[in-house]
C-alpha cells in the first residue's frame, strides 16, 4: 500500500485515541465482518463489585468472605480485587494464605487459618469434590441478573457463594448498536458461566460463547477464520493475547495489560469500544485514498 496514505491514516488515528501499531491492521479493518469481544474489562468496566454473600448451612457469612478475600490477596484476577475491597470496606483483617495454587479459568486454592479454602466456579468445586447443589437456585437467580457467582469450599465442603456484578460500559451499547447496523456480527466470549453470559449478551444484543477457557479463546477465532470470516478481536487481559494474535485484526484496550497491548495491531487508548467504529472508518478512508 502507499506509505503516505497509511501515514496519514495512522496520524489521524493517533489524534482520535486509536494507536495503529501495524499498517496491515489499517488495511484489513474495512474487510472485517465479525467482531469478537472479551467480556470482562472490554465490554464491561472490569471493576466488579460484591453484590451478595450467601452461606451454606452450617457456615458463616463473615467467615466465608474473610477466608475468600484472604486467599484472593495472592490473585491478580479482577474478581480478587472485588472480594478484597468488599472485605476491607467491612473492616475485616485479611490473614496470610499459604500453599496458594491458581487454576486458570477456574479459581484458586490455598491454606487459610488452617483450612483448605477454594474459591472459584463450579468446575473448581467439582475438582475439589465440594457439592454446592443446595445453592443452585440462588446462584442461577443471581446469574440471570448478569452477576458472576463464585463458590467457596472449606476443607472439601461447600461453604457458600459470593456474587459480583461488573457494569457494562455505557460506550459499549452505542458502539455495538452502530457496528451491528453496519452489518458486522458481534460475538462476546467469556470464561463466565452460560447463564451469566446470556444475561449480559442479551442486554447488549450480541451473540456469545460462554465457559471459554483462556486457552480456548484463540480457537474461537481460528474456527471463525476457517469459515472464511474476516475477524477482529478486542480484549484487555493477558488471557486474550493469543486470541488477539489469531485474529485478522487484534484490538487491545489501552486500559488493559501490557501483554494484550503488545499482541494487538491496534490499541484503543481509552478502552472505549466506539474507537472500533472510528478505526473502521479510518480504514475505509485510507484504502479509498490508496485505490
Ligand atoms: P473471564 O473470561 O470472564 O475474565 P476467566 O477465564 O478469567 O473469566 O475465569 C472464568 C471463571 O473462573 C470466573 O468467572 C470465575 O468463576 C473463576 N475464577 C477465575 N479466577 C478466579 C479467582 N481468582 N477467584 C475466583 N474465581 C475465579
Ligand atoms: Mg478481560
Amino acid at each position: 500500500a502507499t506509505p503516505m496514505a497509511i501515514m496519514v491514516g495512522t496520524g489521524r488515528g493517533a489524534h482520535e485515541g486509536i494507536l495503529i501499531r501495524n499498517a496491515e491492521a489499517l488495511e484489513v479493518f474495512e474487510k472485517v465482518d465479525t467482531l469478537v469481544l472479551d467480556k470482562t474489562g472490554t465490554l464491561t468496566e472490569g471493576k466488579p463489585r460484591l453484590t451478595a454473600v450467601i452461606a451454606a448451612q452450617g457456615f458463616d457469612q463473615t467467615n466465608i468472605l474473610q477466608s475468600a478475600a484472604s486467599l484472593e490477596n495472592s490473585s491478580e484476577h479482577p474478581l480478587a480485587s472485588a472480594l478484597i475491597a468488599a472485605a476491607k470496606e467491612k473492616g475485616m483483617e485479611l490473614t496470610p494464605a499459604s500453599d496458594f495454587q491458581s487454576s486458570t479459568g477456574k479459581g484458586i486454592r490455598g491454606l487459610v487459618q488452617g483450612r483448605r479454602i477454594g474459591v472459584g466456579n463450579a468446575a473448581l468445586m467439582q475438582e475439589i469434590g465440594a457439592t454446592c447443589d443446595g445453592l443452585h437456585d440462588e446462584a442461577e437467580s443471581l446469574r440471570k441478573d448478569g452477576h458472576t457467582v463464585v463458590f467457596i469450599a472449606s476443607d472439601g465442603h461447600c461453604a457458600g457463594l459470593i456474587a459480583v456484578a461488573d457494569p457494562i460500559k455505557a460506550s459499549s451499547f452505542e458502539a455495538i448498536q452502530q457496528l451491528k447496523s453496519e452489518g458486522i456480527r458481534v460475538v462476546m466470549v467469556t470464561g463466565d458461566n452460560h447463564t451469566t453470559a446470556a444475561a449480559v449478551a442479551g442486554k447488549l444484543g450480541v451473540d456469545f460463547e460462554s465457559d471459554v477457557s483462556p486457552s480456548q479463546k484463540g480457537d474461537v477465532i481460528k474456527k471463525l477464520r476457517a469459515q472464511g470470516k474476516v475477524v477482529a478481536m478486542a480484549g484487555d487481559g493477558v488471557n486474550d493475547a493469543p486470541a488477539l494474535a489469531q485474529a485478522n485484526v487484534g484490538i487491545a484496550m489501552g486500559t488493559g495489560t501490557d501483554v494484550a497491548i503488545a499482541a494487538g495491531g491496534i490499541t484503543l487508548v481509552k478502552g472505549d469500544l466506539r474507537g472500533i467504529v472510528r478505526a473502521r472508518r479510518l480504514s475505509q478512508r485510507t484504502m479509498k485514498n490508496i485505490r
